[in-house]
């Protein structure tokens, strides 16, 4: 059976996914694990496509010191008590820079050319980096492909993608990428199958979840996103600021003396719901608080996410459809119900019944703008374009034609 394995590596957890490809092309997850507590407490848990555990266990923390070390153990599962070699593994891998609009075939000369980006994103270019550069050593046969969060963004206009600065600095690379660029091109594609009336027009995608941003799609393009030069802009999120005016940061250095360490770390870490409650970063505790903080920081979530709708309906020129994704967007009747109550003026009218229900069209039969909620799946979309750059290159023998399962 021939696989393919989908990494996504974090700073303490890598998660990874096992796709076997079937005689038509056809992918189908068997796996889904990660191993989490890098360097505290490792621990490797997965299970196959049904749900049934296949593996729980813990490690000592030496056998798993870095993340590197926890995709070899992982491997090394797979391999020796599954008996499974991939035929290849597709890498999520948060940047792309200016240059990569589509994925890539990895070799020394891409790393090298990778990890120019690391001052872009720092908390996870690394991370991403460290696993393959580990691969490409131990196996250097085994193709692996990079598919960037920024790479669907990467034909914007060129006034969506720029900041009022010296052109000097956009040429350095100080540009307006956007990201979670993978779950947008797996929902534009959906829309297909699931919304073919709006797929093709002007659609907002409001991918919420720890991490929340929002793009607009044209024609299934994306046009402008809420994420600009790193994946802090735009929305409120768990622990992240989202759209903060860049004064705050002056003051926070100047006046607070913070330095650029504790910023970093506050920005990323310590904003967002988790700051402006006091309570969580997690929109699913905060809805079972009864502290008026958490009830705040859910009105402040649907306030700027309704708000920044605005802009992306403007950016788009007009609206056909609102698509909501995520961990939030796809399982909160509230949030979806409070954003798209302050979408009214702009046409949209919830069916509060199909809301509930979580059905896949949640809108009106007489909503001017139609409403879906569809479950995104970014290592599907990473298996897929792993699968057809190989098969471009006749590295798998038998797919004729790449489909998701
Ligand atoms: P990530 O993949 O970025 O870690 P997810 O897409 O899994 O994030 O989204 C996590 C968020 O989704 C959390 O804030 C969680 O509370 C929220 N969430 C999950 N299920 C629900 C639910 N039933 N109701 C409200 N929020 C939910």
């Amino acid at each position: 059976m021939d696989t393919i394995l989908v990494v996504n590596a974090g700073s303490s957890s890598v998660k990874f996914q096992v796709f076997s490809v079937n005689g038509d092309g056809k992918l189908l997850r068997q796996i889904k694990g990660q191993m989490d507590g890098i360097g505290s407490r490792p621990r490797l848990r997965a299970n196959d496509a049904t749900g049934d555990v296949m593996a729980d266990r813990a490690y000592p923390i030496e056998s798993v010191p870095d993340v590197p070390a926890a995709l070899m153990r992982a491997s090394a599962w797979l391999r020796d008590e599954l008996q499974l070699s991939p035929r290849a593994v597709g890498h999520r891998v948060v940047h792309g820079g200016p240059d990569y609009d589509r994925p890539v075939l990895i070799d020394h000369g891409v790393i090298a050319h990778l990890e120019r980006f690391t001052a872009l994103a720092p908390l996870h270019q690394p991370h991403n980096l460290a696993p393959i550069r580990s691969l490409l050593v131990n196996f250097p046969a085994l193709p692996q492909v990079a598919c960037f969060d920024t790479a669907f963004h990467r034909n914007h206009d060129e006034v969506a993608d720029y900041y009022a600065i010296p052109r000097r600095l956009y040429d350095e690379g100080i540009r307006r990428y956007g990201f979670h660029g993978l779950s947008y091109e797996y929902i534009a594609r959906r829309l297909q199958d699931v919304a073919p009336e709006i797929a093709n027009g002007r659609v907002i995608v409001a991918h919420l979840g720890s991490g929340a941003s929002m793009c607009a799609l044209h024609g299934g393009n994306s046009v402008e996103s809420t994420m600009g030069f790193t994946a802090l802009d735009g929305l409120p999120m768990g622990t992240r600021t989202g759209q903060i005016d860049p004064g705050v940061i002056l003051y926070l250095m100047s006046v607070r003396g913070m330095s650029l360490a504790e910023v970093q770390d506050f920005l990323y870490r310590d904003c967002g719901l988790k700051g402006l409650s006091g309570v969580s970063n997690d929109m699913q505790e905060l809805q079972n608080s009864n502290d008026p903080n958490a009830a705040f920081a859910i009105d402040y979530f649907v306030y700027r996410a309704a708000l920044q709708a605005g802009m992306l309906a403007a950016a788009l020129q007009g609206l056909d459809g609102f698509v909501f994704t995520a961990g939030i967007g796809e399982n909160s009747v509230g949030v979806r119900a409070r954003i798209a109550e302050r979408l009214e003026w702009l046409g949209v009218l919830l069916d509060p019944i199909e809301n509930a229900r979580h059905a896949t069209r949640i809108s009106r039969p007489d909503s001017r703008i139609r409403v879906y909620v569809v479950p995104t799946d970014e290592e599907l979309m990473i298996a897929q374009h792993t699968l057809s750059l190989l098969w471009n290159r006749h590295s798998f023998s038998s797919p004729k034609r790449e489909r998701a399962s």
